[in-house]
């Protein structure tokens, strides 16, 4: 099955710069903007630039310098919000949320790095 994707959800807004954002980083194809509403003192998501609905759909189908170049900008965020623990940071957690069990609100694959607090469980059980 295809994936659809909606080109007027927020984040789309947001790449075509319809919607301001707070920008963290950007790369050629990624962008790392602040969450509008943080669940931790550092709440950033990652995005790319291009039209993928989820983790899966960006891990099958983005190109391999889409993915790298998301990732290293993911790492690059992780250094930003100085929650490395190879540097003397307290830790971070990724997430992405995917359909409904995933509790995913906007269909534009992003990645939350949340730092600043102990995060607690991963999941409730
Ligand atoms: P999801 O539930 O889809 O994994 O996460 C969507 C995230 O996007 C939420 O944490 C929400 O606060 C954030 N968000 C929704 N609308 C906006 C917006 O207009 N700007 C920013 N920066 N974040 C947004």
């Amino acid at each position: 099955m295809a994936y659809a994707y909606d080109d007027q959800n927020v984040f789309a807004r947001i790449l075509r710069g319809e919607i301001p954002n707070k920008t963290v980083l950007e790369s050629e194809h990624s962008l790392a903007f602040h969450d509008i509403a943080p669940h931790a003192p550092g709440h950033v998501l990652v995005i790319p630039k291009g039209p993928y609905v989820n983790f899966d759909h960006f891990c099958l189908d983005a190109t391999p310098a889409e993915i790298v170049d998301f990732h290293r900008l993911a790492g690059q965020v992780c250094a930003f919000l100085e929650a490395q623990p190879s540097e003397g940071g307290a830790g971070y957690r990724t997430i992405s949320n995917a359909g409904p069990h995933g509790g995913q609100e906007v269909p534009h694959y992003h990645l939350h790095i949340l730092s600043g607090r102990p995060l607690g469980p991963m999941v409730q059980r």
